[in-house]
């Protein structure tokens, strides 16, 4: 059942059972409130002759028993256009009629006797073979405290009853115009109502078909529900545009970053084949250059194979940050301990990229204490990262500075370098996955452009951050913003251990 016809009916159930609700009430009040005027007017008439008759008699029941001659009905006639009364014995009996009711009979009902014989009022109602309808009321005669007959009205109640099955009539009608009505207001205010839904499936479907993710929701009504809805949809679609952009990239910088190492690789083994397919017999052949020329070979294959070992770990890493899944053991970290740790590192990095470790001068600056609640060897990748990146992009003499700084809850640390820098709108791009300012030097270090996106995710999982400062053929400073750990001790600092998916 789709919502539009769940809201119309609702909307209109509820509305018929207010509106029969409202009728019922209704009839039932005004049929009461009719019948209790008709009965106390019928049991005044009933009373006032029953006084009469009374007064005539004083106090000689065997009149009443005996003779209806006796008995003179006093001025019955004048109600006689809407009431007749009749006088009964305790036996039911008649004993005197008003003269306006002529032979009509009144028909007798059970249970009025012992009414009467109690003392109690009684009536009832009838439909006569006409199709009138009347009201019976009977007063007990009471004489010296002894119930000597009863005094019975019959009234012609038929205007009451056109009347009330009159407004019923109304009623019902009116209810059933009213249900139509409100179904087909109903149906309509929900058609308006749900429209913009059916835009929403519409795009949703265009999407699909057409597989262009720039289709967006256009519903102007950004308040309401369904506006909301449509604004929540367009964010997801932007994000899904995004990502789907991002892994398209991805997929390219990949396949491009893989082809330049396997093609170094095939290179290298195309020539060793050429080279081991060579007659060893001919004289002219150097046996020591040969071999010489396998062992360049192979190391150029071992370095790219490395390369791209070091990329798929990197871009693994990534992969796992995206989804959710890298996992950051957190435990209380002393940060001016762990950079001793990279300052040592760092000579040797100077080694490998420079070749002697005197290449560049390594120095620490401030150096405050600091306690970080984090992952020691992630954020020992990170600066590792940072400090290899200045090594690298540091020609020879220049000097790199590491530092610690414990400011306002912020633990900053500094890797400043005096290299080649980074221009103001390469900066913006530096922290993307593969971008590399200057390829051909990035690849002669090994680089990849991965090393400072993933060291930004790792920051960011420590509710961190890397900014950098730089000017071209001056030198870049790369700071790693990381919220200083609330004070903690002994025990407390264990509770501060756990470990959290980012
Ligand atoms: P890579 O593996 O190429 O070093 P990164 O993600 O670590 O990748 O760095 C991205 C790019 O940012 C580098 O290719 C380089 O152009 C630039 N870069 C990073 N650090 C420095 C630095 N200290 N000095 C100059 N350029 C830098």
């Amino acid at each position: 059942m789709t919502i539009r016809l769940r809201l119309t009916l609702w909307y209109t159930a509820l509305l018929g059972t207010t509106l029969i609700l409202f009728s019922v009430t209704v009839y039932s009040s005004l049929a009461a409130n009719l019948r209790s005027q008709l009965e106390q007017s019928a049991a005044t008439q009933a009373r006032n002759i029953a006084d009469a008759v009374i007064q005539q008699v004083q106090g000689d029941v065997v009149v009443i028993r005996t003779s209806a001659d006796t008995v003179f009905f006093p001025q019955v006639e004048l109600f006689a256009s809407s009431f007749g009364a009749q006088l009964i014995d305790i036996n039911g009996e008649v004993v005197k009629r008003s003269e306006n009711l002529g032979d009509i009979p009144i028909p007798k009902q059970d249970g009025t006797l012992q009414h009467i014989l109690a003392g109690d009022d009684d009536h009832y109602y009838f439909i006569s073979q006409d199709g009138d309808a009347f009201l019976v009321y009977t007063v007990p005669l009471v004489i010296n405290s002894e119930v000597v007959g009863a005094i019975q009205i019959i009234q012609s109640v038929t205007t009451a009853v056109t009347a009330l099955t009159q407004v019923n009539r109304y009623l019902i009608l009116g209810t059933a115009i009213s249900i139509i009505l409100a179904a087909i207001v109903g149906a309509f205010l929900a058609r308006r109502a749900l429209a913009p839904i059916d835009t929403i499936t519409e795009t949703a479907s265009t999407i699909t078909r057409t597989r262009d993710l720039g289709n967006r929701i256009d519903i102007p009504d950004n308040a309401s529900e369904v506006g909301r809805l449509a604004g929540t949809f367009n964010d997801m679609l932007d994000r899904i545009q995004r990502l789907f952009q991002a892994q398209e990239r991805l997929i390219g910088d990949v396949s491009h970053e893989l082809r330049t190492p396997l093609t170094t690789i095939q290179g290298n083994v195309e020539l060793m084949q050429r080279m081991a397919a060579t007659p060893v017999g001919n004289g002219n052949i150097d046996l020591k250059a040969v071999a010489g020329l396998f062992q360049e070979s192979l190391g150029e294959v071992q370095a790219e194979s490395e390369r791209m070992n070091k990329m798929i770990s990197d871009l693994l890493l990534l992969a796992q940050a995206d989804s959710g899944a890298l996992q950051i053991h957190m435990a209380p970290v002393e940060m001016d301990t762990l950079l001793l740790d990279v300052y040592r590192q760092a000579r040797r990095l100077v080694e490998r990229y420079k070749g002697r470790t005197d290449a560049l001068d390594i120095r620490l600056g401030s150096e405050d204490q600091a306690v970080v609640l984090g992952d020691r060897d992630r954020l020992h990748q990170v600066l590792v990262n940072l400090v290899e990146n200045a090594v690298k992009y540091t020609p020879e003499g220049g000097t790199i500075t590491l530092s610690l700084e414990n400011k306002d809850g912020w633990v900053k640390i500094g890797v400043a370098d005096t290299g080649i820098g980074i221009s103001m709108e390469q900066q913006e791009f530096i922290f993307e996955r593969f971008y590399r300012t200057d390829k051909a030097r990035s690849r002669e270090f090994g680089g990849s452009g991965l090393g400072l996106s993933i060291a930004l995710r790792i920051a960011q999982a420590h509710n961190g951050k890397i900014t950098v400062a730089s000017k071209l053929q001056e030198g870049s400073t790369f700071t790693l913003w990381l919220p200083e750990a609330h004070e903690a001790s002994g025990d407390a600092q264990l509770d501060l251990k756990n470990t959290v998916i980012v």
